[in-house]
């Protein structure tokens, strides 16, 4: 017996300058709704392209609050009235240049408030799909992962042959380790992994080669 497909949504990537971070559209294109992960800089790009599909913008989610993936979160939530979602620990950094990185990167922070904070085990939907919130707490206290059918966010968590940093306020080595022991163990090796920076890839292919999952015996979960 052939295993079905898995039902996926439209997945879309808009690289941001200036620190080339993705953002995120996942649409149901049959619903016609959809859905932002990290706007980044690139807000208006995004408005734009659910504008000229004609998919309604339902939900804003930030994978953590790093200015280069929350910059245009308040101006998305302004021009559409979509809900903002995030870890509760992610909340401080949307109206604090210094935790946020805005001071240093020299950009603006235009402040923005939660429509509703997400812990982990939560789901979250958009048109008829949904993903599952993990808290991965190690580059930033509030970081989580969203695993869809098939698919997930990796937030500035994992990337293809590289981990997040953890030497930013917050920043945690220890912690880091256990959220990606944890991210390896529960996620299916064939998962196409989306991460905040950089290309996709699979788990399977990071539990292989990633050097730092291979180094710190990840790969053997
Ligand atoms: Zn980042």
């Amino acid at each position: 017996m052939r295993t079905p497909t898995p039902h996926s949504p439209l997945i879309e990537i808009h690289v941001s300058p200036p620190l080339e971070t993705n953002a995120y559209l996942v649409a149901d294109p049959k619903r016609r709704e959809a859905l932002a992960i990290d706007p980044s800089l690139v807000g208006r790009e995004l408005l734009d392209r659910c504008n000229k599909q004609g998919w309604a913008l339902k939900t804003v989610v930030l994978t953590h609050g790093h200015i280069d993936h929350t910059h245009d979160a308040a101006f998305l939530v302004r021009e559409t009235g979509a809900g903002l979602l995030a870890h509760c620990q992610t909340a401080p950094l949307l109206s604090d240049p210094m935790l946020c990185g805005a001071a240093w990167l020299g950009m603006n922070l235009e402040p923005c408030e939660l429509s509703r904070e997400i812990a982990d085990g939560d789901m979250i939907e958009v048109g008829d799909f949904s993903m599952k919130v993990l808290h991965t707490p190690g580059p930033s206290p509030g970081c989580v992962c969203l695993l869809g059918d098939g698919y997930a966010f990796t937030g500035d968590l994992l990337f293809a042959g590289g981990v997040g940093r953890w030497d930013f306020p917050g920043g945690d080595q220890e912690v880091l380790i256990k959220s990606l022991r944890r991210v390896a163990r529960e996620y299916p090796d064939e998962t196409r992994l989306y991460s905040g920076h950089g290309p996709a890839t699979t788990m399977d292919q990071e539990k292989r080669t990633n050097p730092f999952l291979v180094e710190w015996g990840i790969s053997e979960n």
